[in-house]
């Protein structure tokens, strides 16, 4: 079965009959709901939530953006209906749109996208577009503001659901950033050393706000992405002692251990505790702070996962993101980038049985177009990025209808000095270079 919702609704169903499933488990049964259902029932609670799926038991900050209600009509319309009404809407507006799909989106609406990757491949694919009078992004807020940094003025960036944001976005926030920043200082001070090295470099993962990346690109740091993220540290060492990596701390310490950083030069920052929750001679003896951010649907892979799949499947190839947690990174076969996984399949000349740990809407899509090999997810729990998940077919509708009426419906926009700031951050990783 390709679809992820397809096996949700299957699943839900069969516990609402039986009381039990027979076709496997989902993490939670509103995900067989429309995403209205809990924007209404969060607006009635007054308190922001991500949504059912990985995300769900994530505090999501009181500053996150909300949906305002969708029109009645696009939640009552069949499947068949906004099919039919969303083919329509880009038909007439033709190249004045251009969709986008992350990989981890539901398949539903990746199938109207014209280009589906990576949030970075798909920034820069909309850039293929300059006509493009609108880029709607089926992803989540992060990327959309990318998407808004890296386009001309000209054109609308659009999210469909503004409540499709990114829990591990959310847990590092700028005020937290500076905070941290300013006991760096006060602690390592910002005289450069002998070298010409700075004290700290601040690292952020693209999946993080504008306003991180711009706060990058104002103090000597640089974006990384998961596929480049070695280079990109590389590049930081050159011109700084330690490192500040904000907010992934698995993809952190996943490529600092690879480059030969000991764990006890990478401490975490807990930014609810003074100094991050260290001592001085800790910070001071680091290479590598780690921000306490993490993404939930990479951490419910585990050791276990894999020792399952190796004595249920010998000779299984376990390819995991590297988003995931360290022991599970390194009792894998591979880990990468969604773009690595891809590509480590397909390079796969003789039919293979592959474990990836990594979103279940993608992992499901790999098995669709690879049917020569035997793909499964390792986490055996139907559980997807709950933010991705809020983008509906229904929420794709209205905005592509709203634009043939003339109207933007949540256009993202990045404020100008934010978004110079943002660039600078983005051209310095464009331009760090393999050692
Ligand atoms: S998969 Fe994780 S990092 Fe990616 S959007 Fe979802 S919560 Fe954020």
């Amino acid at each position: 079965m390709s679809s992820v919702n397809t096996a949700i609704q299957l699943i839900t169903r069969e516990e609402a009959e039986n009381g039990r499933s027979a076709a496997g488990a989902t993490c939670s049964p509103a995900l067989a709901q429309g995403p209205w259902e809990y924007d209404l029932a969060e607006a009635a609670a007054g308190i922001p939530a991500y949504g059912p799926g990985a995300s769900s038991s994530d505090a999501a900050p009181k500053a996150t953006p909300r949906q305002g209600q969708l029109p009645e009509e696009y939640k009552l319309a069949s499947d068949a209906e906004l099919d039919a009404r969303i083919r329509a809407a880009k038909a007439t507006l033709g190249d004045r749109a251009v969709i986008l799909g992350h990989f981890y989106q539901r398949d539903e609406v990746v199938q109207y996208a014209d280009f589906v990757g990576d949030s970075f491949q798909l920034a820069n694919a909309a850039l293929t577009k300059p006509n493009a009078e609108a880029i709607i992004f089926c992803g989540v807020h992060f990327m959309a503001e990318t998407a808004d940094i890296l386009s001309s003025s000209e054109q609308s960036v659009i999210l469909p659901n503004l409540a499709a944001g990114c829990s591990m976005a959310d847990m590092a926030d700028e005020d937290s950033v500076e905070e941290c920043w300013e006991q760096l200082e006060e602690l390592f001070g910002s005289a450069p050393d002998s070298e010409g090295r700075a004290p700290v470099i601040p690292v952020t993962y693209m999946n993080s706000s504008a306003a991180l990346k711009a706060f990058c690109g104002r103090n000597g740091g640089i974006v990384c992405t998961s596929s480049n993220a070695k280079t990109v540290l590389e590049w930081a060492f050159e011109r700084g002692q330690r490192v500040l990596f904000f907010p992934d701390q698995h993809l952190g310490r996943n490529t600092a251990k690879a480059l030969g950083v000991p764990l006890e030069q990478m401490p975490m920052w807990n930014p609810r505790k003074e100094f991050g929750g260290n001592d001085e001679q800790t910070l001071l003896d680091s290479r590598v702070i780690l921000w306490h951010g993490f993404c939930s649907v990479h951490k419910r892979f585990n050791v276990a996962q894999i020792e399952k799949a190796r004595a249920d499947f010998p000779g299984v190839n376990v390819i995991v993101h590297p988003e995931c947690p360290m022991e599970v990174v390194d009792a894998a076969d591979g880990a990468g980038s969604t773009d690595f996984i891809k590509k480590a399949i397909a390079a796969a000349t003789e039919p293979t049985t592959f474990a990836v740990g990594t979103e279940i809407n993608m992992v499901n899509r790999l098995a669709a177009e690879n049917p020569q090999h035997t793909i499964f997810c390792l986490d055996p729990v139907i559980c997807p990025c709950s933010t991705m998940y809020r983008i509906h077919p229904g929420y794709l509708a209205w905005v592509l209808e709203e634009l043939v009426e003339g109207r933007v419906a949540n256009r993202i926009t990045v404020d100008e000095s934010v978004k110079d700031n943002a660039k600078i951050a983005l051209e310095r990783m464009l331009a760090a270079k393999p050692l």
